[in-house]
């Protein structure tokens, strides 16, 4: 007997005939003889609404009233579904994650988990029973309620998933699956039958967000195969996995970008050991993420400095880097917050070279612009100004063959 883990986002579950829709769905797959675990997410808008509410009142809101709080979006969603298997007659049970137990630790608001007690599931399977679990929540060992941080239920899905030793984990979504790119930006993007855990982290980390980050490296971990399904068109949606022999592989699987970006640079910087810490730290110390780091080789024992960041995050870098250009007696700070990322992403290109070239020949044949260029092994990225973005995506999607057939 198969077991499935299936979880249906907040659009899926977001009316009373969305619940019973995705009813029927569970039910023919239980009929089928499959067992099913159900992870539910609150209906959509929920969390937002209760999340504004919870403003209103305290400024912070306090971390674990909130967790309390969130938590209950879920919790009407679980008992609903439950409701509308009753009432197709296919027997179901619901839990919070504190019932299953789904046991974390006590970081309210972004809480990781520990461990997970499969007894109860297990035992309601034998007897033939649907699971509905709330997701995005746990508890703590000394009882309290926490949850996952947002997009959380896709974490408590892939953890059940990987608990249950489940054979598949579907996560239900309104995409049907995930798209060589931005089908907004390249309406030829075609669906991917299958992609690898670690270019979807490529994918998602760069704009793609079509799942929780934390669930993609958690299934990645516990080798959970993950498929994303549309839960309103039929279809095989997208299975992430472990890499395959390279045959027949395609060079690139996709396109990613992020239009959120900014970047700084610092000039005439005293060529001495400890200055790009002394750039960085202040930098960190404010919370903000660094991206792309670039250092140029010195000239007259000065040298310059780039890096990119967040577009919200500029101006608080700027300030930050226009203290470190005082200090440390550097020439000037410079920025520009109109540019974008734009990567090429495949495990194929482990062992393929000529990637990185084909990439700058098509960029430059469009009369794009580099400005910075980045590297790893399954990705290549290059920051160029925001208005070629779409210019930049389509003409790489095309060279490396991503379109879809058409007919
Ligand atoms: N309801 C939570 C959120 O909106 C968790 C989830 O949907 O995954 O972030
Ligand atoms: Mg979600």
């Amino acid at each position: 007997m198969a077991v499935f883990v299936y979880k249906f986002g907040g659009t899926s579950v977001g009316s009373v005939e969305r619940i019973k829709m995705v009813a029927e769905k569970i039910k023919k797959a239980r009929d089928r003889g499959d067992s099913i675990v159900v992870v539910v997410s609150a209906m959509s808008g929920e969390t937002n609404r209760l999340t504004a509410m919870a403003q209103e009142i305290q400024q912070p809101p306090n971390d674990r009233e909130m967790d309390v709080l969130l938590s209950t979006g879920e919790q009407v969603t679980m008992a609903l579904l439950s409701m509308a298997l009753h009432d197709l007659g296919c027997p179901a049970c619901s839990y919070t994650g504190g019932q299953v137990k789904i046991l974390t630790d006590s970081m309210h608001t972004k809480a990781r988990i520990r461990e997970i007690d499969d007894t109860s599931i297990r035992i309601d399977l034998d007897e033939g029973k649907v699971v509905v679990v709330a997701g995005f929540q746990g508890i703590d060992d000394k009882g309290n309620i926490t949850t996952l941080g947002r997009g959380g239920s896709d974490t408590t899905a892939v953890a059940l998933a990987a608990a249950l030793k489940a054979d598949e984990c579907h996560i239900y979504t309104d995409v049907d699956g995930v798209y060589t790119t931005d089908p907004r930006v390249e309406p030829k993007a075609r669906r991917l039958d299958k992609i690898t855990f670690e270019e979807m982290l490529e994918m998602a980390s760069l704009g793609s967000k079509v799942l929780q980050i934390r669930a993609v490296e958690f299934a990645g971990k516990y080798n959970v195969a993950l498929r994303v399904l549309s839960s309103f068109k039929p279809g095989n949606g997208t299975l992430i996995t472990y890499e395959e022999s390279q045959m027949e592989r395609a060079l690139i699987s996709g396109i990613a970008f992020n239009r959120d970006e900014a970047k700084l640079t610092i000039t005439g910087v005293p060529d001495l050991p400890g200055v790009a810490s002394k750039i960085l730290c202040p930098v960190a110390d404010k919370n903000i993420e660094v991206d792309m780091i670039i250092q140029n080789i010195a000239a007259d024992s000065t040298t310059d400095f780039t890096f990119t960041v967040h577009r919200n995050d500029y101006q608080r870098s700027k300030e930050a880097l226009e203290q470190v250009c005082r200090d440390l007696g550097a020439k000037e700070v410079t920025g520009d917050d109109r540019i974008v990322k734009v990567s090429i992403v495949g495990v194929g290109m482990r062992s393929h070279a000529g990637i990185a070239s084909t990439m700058f020949r098509v960029l430059a044949e469009e009369g794009i612009n580099i400005r910075m260029i980045s590297t790893s092994e399954i990705k290549i990225s290059v920051v160029v100004d925001e208005k070629y973005l779409e210019l930049a995506v389509r003409a790489l999607h095309l060279a490396f063959g991503l379109e879809k057939d058409e007919g």
